[in-house]
C-alpha cells in the first residue's frame, strides 16, 4: 500500500490533502517521499516559525528531552516559568496560562471573560461579540465564536452567548453591544477569513467602547502573533493593549502549545480549580518555545517586515494578481477572475512550492527565517504557475 492508500484506510477523512508526503526539511526547504524538493510557504500553517528543524530549536528540545520530559502542572517547572516571564516582558501582559492549541487558548480566554463579568457584575452579563468572517477554532464553543455560517451546520446545539458584528463597521458593532456584553473578540488580521486586516479606526473605536463600558477586549493572535506580522504581537501595530491575548501556532516552533495572556484587569480572575490542562506548558514544548522567543529579536522582526515588503512588491507584478493584503510574512494574494486558487496551489505543488489558500485568495505564511534565496525560488515557481493559469 502507498502512504496515500494507507491514509485513506486508517485516517479519518477530515482533510482535503494534497498528494504529497513530506519526509524531511531544513529551514524553508523540504523533500517528499519520492525525493522531490519543495520550497515551503506554509510553515505548517504558521507553526514552524524558525523553519524546519532549526539548530537552536532542535538543541533546546533535545537538551530538555534528556532532562525532564513531563511532570504535570501540580509541580513547578523551569522552562514553563521562563517562557511565561519572556511572554509577559514582550507584551506588557501580566500573566500566562498555557494550553495546547489555538482553540484551547481561546476557550481559556472566553472562560476568563465570563468569570470576570460574572464576579464583578452578574452571570447574565456573559455575551461575547465576535466578527463575521472570523475564525477562532473547532471546539463547539470556539466554533460558536467563529462568525462564519459554513461552520454552523451539522454540529448544533452550539454554546450560547455569541453575537456577530460586521468587521470594520463600528455602527453595526454598536448595535450589538448590550448590558449583557462581557467581551469583544477579534483577530487584527482575519486569517482563515481571507487575510483581512482590520482598519485602524475600527480597532480604535472598539478599544474605546471596551474601555468605557468595562467590556474586555480579547485579541486572538493565534495566527498573527509571535512575529508573524513583523512585530511580536500584531496588536502592537494597532497601538492597543488588549485585556486578553491568545497565542498558539508559531509559539512552539513546531510543537503544540497555546497560551492565554492576561492583562491588568484579568490577571487575577482565574483561581485554583477554575481552569486546567494536563499537557499545557509541558517542559519540552516550553523549551522549544523559549528558543523561538530568543530568536525573535527586534532586528529579526525588522527582517520579517523587509521580507514581507520584498514579497509584496514582486507579487504585485505577477500575472493574475489583483492585490496583496496582510502584514509582515502573513500575506493574502487576490486573484483575477476566473482564476481558481485551489488549482494554482495544486500547480505550485507539482512545481515544488507549498502554498496555502484563505477563502478565494492564495495565502503565504513562510517560516520567519526564510532566506531571500528561498523566497525568490518560491516566488518564481508561483509566477510560473500564474503565467500558465492566466
Ligand atoms: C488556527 C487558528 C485557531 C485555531 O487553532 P488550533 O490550534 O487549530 O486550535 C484559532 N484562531 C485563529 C485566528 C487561528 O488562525
Amino acid at each position: 500500500m502507498t502512504i496515500f492508500e494507507q491514509d485513506k484506510q486508517y485516517i479519518a477523512n477530515t482533510y482535503g490533502r494534497q498528494e504529497i508526503a513530506i519526509v524531511e526539511g531544513k529551514n524553508a526547504h523540504c523533500t517528499d517521499s519520492n525525493g522531490k524538493d519543495y520550497i515551503d510557504f506554509t510553515s505548517g500553517i504558521g507553526v514552524n516559525s524558525l523553519g524546519f528543524c532549526s539548530d537552536a530549536w532542535v538543541s533546546a528540545i533535545t537538551e530538555q528531552l534528556h532532562t525532564l520530559n513531563h511532570i504535570s502542572n501540580l509541580y513547578y517547572t523551569l522552562p514553563q516559568v521562563e517562557l511565561a516571564e519572556k511572554l509577559t516582558e514582550r507584551t506588557g501582559m501580566k500573566k500566562v496560562f498555557f494550553a495546547n492549541s489555538g482553540a484551547e487558548a481561546n476557550e481559556g480566554a472566553i472562560k476568563t471573560a465570563r468569570k470576570y463579568s460574572s464576579d464583578k457584575y452578574s452571570s447574565s452579563r456573559h455575551e461575547i461579540i465576535t466578527l463575521k468572517d472570523s475564525f477562532h477554532g473547532r471546539t463547539i464553543t470556539t466554533l460558536a465564536a467563529t462568525g462564519q455560517e459554513v461552520f454552523h451546520k451539522d454540529f448544533s446545539p452550539f454554546t450560547k452567548g455569541f453575537v456577530y458584528a460586521k468587521a470594520n463597521d463600528i455602527k453595526d458593532l454598536q448595535t450589538k453591544v448590550t448590558e449583557n456584553t462581557c467581551a469583544i473578540m477579534l483577530e487584527c488580521i482575519q486569517g482563515e477569513g481571507g487575510v483581512l486586516p482590520l482598519e485602524q479606526k475600527f480597532v480604535d473605536d472598539v478599544a474605546k467602547i471596551c474601555a468605557e463600558k468595562d467590556i474586555l477586549l480579547i485579541v486572538d493572535e493565534v495566527q498573527t502573533g509571535v512575529g508573524r506580522t513583523g512585530t511580536f504581537l500584531c496588536s502592537e501595530q494597532y497601538g492597543i493593549q488588549p485585556d486578553l491575548v491568545t497565542l498558539a501556532k508559531g509559539l512552539g516552533g513546531g510543537l503544540p502549545i497555546g497560551a492565554v495572556l492576561f492583562g491588568e484587569k484579568t490577571a487575577e480572575v482565574l483561581a485554583p480549580g477554575d481552569h486546567a490542562t494536563t499537557f499545557g506548558g509541558n517542559p519540552i514544548v516550553a523549551a522549544g518555545s523559549l528558543a523561538v522567543m530568543k530568536t525573535l529579536t527586534p532586528e529579526f522582526l525588522k527582517e520579517v517586515q523587509e521580507k514581507g515588503q520584498f514579497c509584496r512588491e514582486l507579487l504585485k507584478t505577477f500575472p493574475g494578481v489583483t492585490g496583496v493584503s496582510g502584514k509582515g510574512l502573513m500575506l493574502g494574494i487576490s486573484l483575477e477572475k476566473p482564476l481558481n486558487n485551489r488549482e494554482i496551489i495544486a500547480t505550485c505543488g507539482e512545481k515544488g512550492l507549498l502554498l496555502l489558500g484563505a477563502k478565494d485568495k492564495l495565502r503565504m505564511l513562510p517560516p520567519l527565517t526564510i532566506t531571500k534565496e528561498e523566497l525568490e525560488l518560491g516566488l518564481m515557481i508561483l509566477k510560473e504557475a500564474l503565467e500558465e493559469a492566466v
